[in-house]
Order: C-alpha cells, then structure tokens, then sequence
C-alpha cells in the first residue's frame, strides 16, 4: 500500500532530537554558574521567581538561594508536574514516584537514590518554613526537567514534557486519537507489520497516567498502548494497533492547544477534519486556524537549485525561509505541511500531490532567483496563468508584505505555467525571494534575520488575504 504523505512537521523532527538530548545538558552547564555566582557575590539568602510548564508559582512559594545554591521546593514542583510523592515522618525519607522509576531522598543526607542507583546531592534537601527544598541541580537530573535561569528577571524556568492523556473518537470510517502533550512538535511516527501497528514515539517526555490500555471497538483500531518505552533518554511510546495494512493516517500538530491528533481512515474515505477549539486570540489567530498550509521549499537533495554569486545553495535558503515560515503559520493556529525534508528532492508532481491529498487550503512554494545579468535583483511573486483571481490575490498580498517588510525591491507579479502552480488545486503561489545571482540579495539572504523578515512577509500576506475574504 501507498501511505499517505504527510511530511507534516517532519523538518523539525531532526532538529527536534538534538533539542531534546542536548538541551537539558546545555541549560544544566550554563544555570548552575550563573546561579553560584549570585551567592558569591555575597547574597545568603534571596528568592527567585519559579515557572513551571508555563505556569508562574506564587512568591512564597518560589526558589530560595541558599549557601550559593538554588533550592527549589520539591512538592510544589512535584505537584506541578503530576508527580506522586510519598512522605514517612519517622524516618524523614520522601519518596518520589516517577514513571521513570523511585527517586528516595532523606532530609539532612546528601546521598538520593534514583531508580536503585546512588546519587550524591551537592546540598542535602532541608526542611524551610515547612517545606522540603531540593536543588536545583536534582530537579534537572532526576526529574530530567528542562531547567533554565533568567538572571535578569531573577527567574528559574523548569520544564517537563507530559504526556497527560490519550482519548479517541470514534467516526463510522474514522478514528480520532488525541493526546495531551505538553510539547507536540517533537514525536516520530512510524508504521510496524505483522501485527499492524502505528507507533509514536514521544521523547524527552514522561507518561504519568496509571492507565497503560485503552481497547477501542472500532473496525480500524483495536487498541492504544503506552509505555515509557526508554528511559536514558527517557521516550514515551503509543502503539496503536491497526485491524488491517490498508489503514492511513494523517497527523495534526497543534501546539497552541497542546495537542497531537492522529486521524485513521480507509484510504478514499471522506474524512472529519480536526476543529480545534477556539483560542482565547487575536484576530490574526483566528484568520488561520485550522487551516492547512503545505509549504514547498525549492530543490533539495542533491538538486541545490540555482548556487549564488558567492556559493549559497538554493535549496538552503528555501529550506530555511520555510522552516521559519511554518513556526509563524503554526504558532497562528495553521496546519503545516512541508513537502520535503531538509535532504530530499521530491518530484514537481509529488509536492503537488501532497497539497491535493491533504486537502491543503493554500500552497506556497519557496524559491530564490538567478539571472545571467548580475545587476538584476529584487523579489517576484509567481502565479498560474489560469489561477483565479482569488490566486492572484493571495500572490499580490504575499508579494506586497515581503516588499514592505524587507525592503527588497519588487519585480511585481509574474504568470508562469509551472507544475507546482498548474497541478496544485489550492491556491498555490511561488515566491522567488530575491536574486542569488546578485551581490547584495545574495548577502540579505545569507542573513538569517533577513530570511526571518521574508518568512514574516509571506505570514502577513497569508493573514491579509484570509482577513480581507472573509469580510
Ligand atoms: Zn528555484
């Protein structure tokens, strides 16, 4: 069978890895410096404000810099990230039950015991006001929490990824499976035989749910399964198990709303598309949510398109611009999907296809130009001679904004019988930002802040054209 090709989200899955790994690592290195040399600068005792998941904590209740390190109370953490903590009086032992595996602590001794291994804490929790204050350094190791430090706004930032639900829906042809997640973007979704499954695997994330099974009485699914799949690096794994191979799916990334949803249907079936709830937002917001924008970045694999006056790859540049692009579009409420990822070079008709099989609302394929004359330079927005006049406004929408929000000069509207543009049924538009063959264009898109500034460009276009149909 033929799966279905979603490439949604799919750029940032390698991206997302090295995030997920090293991250920690790196916010672990760079707070704790930082937070010792507030101490050595004389302050005994001070507090410090304390986000977690997003959530602010109340003043009373925030990090205390103690004898030159941070100590964070453990149960208002616990509490915060869904964790169970057991505490014996007599024995001054506090058990934390992490999915992960036990973490024992005792008050006054530095010596913890994380899932039967022996860890030495530089501070021993201690017992302040009536709550018992941890490290820092334990919350980022043990609880395998993002932690960063904000010097400036005096600020302790811990992050743990959740996955705190799975439910599903059913429909006659469909199922709906939704997670809870705190952080959707990073996931892998991969398929497994005999017996059929899909699988996703969530990194750098803890399940805290009780519930391991979920039997689902539908003809495409029959069960969901999670488990902490691995635990150094810790990953989450759902195994949704398929009654048949010809079953498809489509992901929905929506980070806003802290959600992933996997739609399963027979292949040919008419579908529900996924509502989201409506966001407590600004206009902008509402214009694009729950659209589904594929965005097409020229060239890739070995393909590199046109190479510029100083050797700046094509491909590189559009892939970049797109991936700025699809963080704007997403963080405005849109479905994303990439045609391609950061190596490949799908063919003119397959990206087509994937705007036509997903149903996409808006196509927008990214490219830079080059020109035999080195003088020529500026940016052209391309449409299909037969596109509507709907098409060509989103193109002159598009084309203005990244003229008034980069300064490139306009090289106007230009009709073109490109495959991308004829083969695609959505409006669908080419962008050639700038000239590569040009001197100065070839610097501004070097510039990561400029190619920034064009993604935004393309992001107002899109929002000025869904805000002026709809009036
Ligand atoms: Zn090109």
């Amino acid at each position: 069978m033929v799966l279905r090709k979603v490439y949604l989200q799919n750029m940032l899955d390698k991206l997302q890895k090295f995030q997920v790994y090293l991250l920690p690592l790196i916010c672990i290195l760079m707070i704790l410096s930082p937070i010792n040399s507030l101490a050595a600068a004389g302050t005994v005792s001070s507090s410090v404000k304390l986000e977690i998941n997003g959530q602010l904590i109340s003043e009373n209740e925030g990090a205390t810099i103690i004898a030159g390190r941070s100590m964070v109370p453990l149960k208002t953490v616990t509490d915060s990230l869904g964790i169970p903590v057991l505490w014996f009086d007599s024995t001054r032992i506090i058990k934390v039950e992490d999915t992960s595996g036990p973490i024992f602590l005792k008050i006054g001794d530095s010596e913890a015991n994380i899932d039967g291994h022996k860890v030495q804490l530089d501070v021993p929790p201690m017992l302040e006001g009536g709550q018992t204050l941890v490290p820092l350094r334990f919350i980022a190791e043990a609880l395998r929490a993002e932690v960063e430090w904000f010097p400036e706004e005096k600020l302790i930032r811990v992050k743990r990824s959740n996955l705190n639900d799975i439910t599903f829906e059913s429909y006659k042809e469909q199922v709906r499976v939704i997670f809870e997640l705190t952080d959707p973007e990073k996931y892998e979704a991969f398929r497994l035989h005999e017996p059929e499954r899909l699988v996703i695997d969530i990194p750098d994330t803890q399940y805290n749910q009780k519930r391991k099974l979920l039997t689902v009485h539908h003809n495409l699914l029959t069960s969901i399964r999670v488990s902490q799949f691995q635990k150094e690096p810790s990953i989450v794994r759902v195994v949704l198990d398929l009654s048949g191979a010809e079953i498809d799916y489509q992901i929905h990334v929506l980070p806003l709303q802290q959600k992933l949803v996997i739609d399963l249907f027979t292949p040919g079936t008419e579908i529900e598309e996924y509502i989201a709830e409506p966001q407590p937002s600004t206009p902008a917001i509402k214009a694009l949510q729950n659209k589904i924008i594929v965005i097409d970045p020229g060239h890739g694999g070995k393909n590199p398109g046109a190479i510029g006056i100083t050797g700046l790859y094509e491909s590189e540049v559009n892939y970049d611009i797109a991936q700025k692009l699809i963080k704007l579009l997403q963080a405005a409420g849109a479905y994303t999907i990439m045609t391609r990822k950061s190596d490949e070079d799908p063919g003119l008709y397959e990206r087509a296809e994937i705007a036509n099989e997903n149903r996409a609302d808006l196509f927008i394929s990214i490219h830079a130009d080059a020109h035999p004359k080195e003088v020529t330079h500026g940016s052209t927005v391309y449409g299909h001679y037969n596109a509507t006049k709907d098409n060509w406004a989103f193109a002159w929408y598009v084309h203005e904004e990244i003229i008034k929000n980069t300064g490139l000069a306009s090289k106007g509207l230009r009709a073109a019988d490109f495959v991308v543009l004829r083969e695609t049924k959505a409006p669908a538009i080419l962008i050639e930002t700038a000239y590569l063959s040009n001197r100065e264009d070839e610097a501004l898109l070097k510039d990561s802040e400029f190619r920034q500034k064009v993604a935004e460009g393309i992001l107002n276009g899109v929002i000025r054209y869904y805000t002026t149909k709809d009036n």
